[in-house]
């Protein structure tokens, strides 16, 4: 089987069901949102694809069937939604994609379903909250989610990430250059001066989107304090509490 869910067969998909390990599915979440002027729209969607990737080797030591099934780049991103290229979408449809995906693979004898979610926008995370509940309680299919704006994972990460200056920052460009390196603008990197400004005060004090946040170019924090090394450390803290998510829901 190649963990890459699109690339299987269906007699491939088949077989891992019939087989012994437990199938896990790994849902990539990101979104299709401005990222400064050094990153790109599918931040979010490449560093979730990370996260899930490296997942991969751990979920295998740990004999669990595990596949990464193609990324939702789409998502509620009203905070960006002033910048061009910014993709927004209801709440309402984000969930009914989610909850679809998981009743086919509830159907097929899949034995959890894993987010992987980079996208931390207030708006986004509370769907993901609200069809995970519903996925486990209406169709029985145990949700791995490790949610990264809940204090107990947010401390484990890094100090830009939790003084919640944080998009497109040192934190996510750090990941996007340990991944996909030929996907950040390196001059533009180096002209992004440090802005401290913190979302997540800003989201409590009822900003409406980036601008009136601080962010007049849809970026956060310390883009250029960012490195490679940083981006792998994270992507492993990131993948182990998905992979500690996975083995906990099945017990
Ligand atoms: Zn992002």
């Amino acid at each position: 089987m190649d963990p890459t869910f699109g690339n299987n067969t269906w007699p491939d998909i088949e077989a891992a069901l019939k087989s012994d390990a437990p199938c896990v599915a790994i849902l990539p979440c990101g979104a299709t949102e401005a990222h400064g002027k050094h990153l790109p729209l599918n931040t979010d969607v490449v560093i979730s694809d990370g996260v899930a990737s490296y997942a991969l080797p751990n979920l295998e030591d740990a004999d669990i069937a595990a596949f990464v099934l193609p990324s939702l780049a789409y998502a509620p991103a009203e905070y960006a939604a002033a910048f061009a290229g910014t993709i927004s979408i209801s709440t309402e449809a984000a969930a009914g994609v989610i909850f679809d995906i998981a009743k086919s693979l509830k159907v097929q004898g899949f034995a959890c379903l894993a987010i992987a979610n980079s996208h931390f926008d207030p708006a986004n995370v509370m769907m993901l909250r609200g069809v995970v509940e519903r996925i486990e309680s209406e169709l029985q299919l145990p949700v791995a989610f490790p949610d990264f704006t809940r204090r107990k994972l947010a401390e484990t990460l890094t100090e830009e990430f939790k003084s919640g200056a944080c998009h497109a920052g040192q934190f996510e460009t750090s990941l996007v250059m340990a991944s996909r390196p030929e996907l950040v603008d390196e001059g533009a990197r180096q002209s992004s001066d440090d802005n401290p400004s913190s979302l997540t005060e800003a989201f409590a004090k009822g900003a409406k989107n980036f601008e009136e946040a601080g962010g007049p170019e849809a970026y956060f924090g310390f883009p250029k304090a960012a490195t490679p090394t940083e981006g792998v450390q994270t992507y492993e803290l990131m993948a182990k509490a998905l992979v500690e998510a996975v083995k906990n829901k099945l017990g």
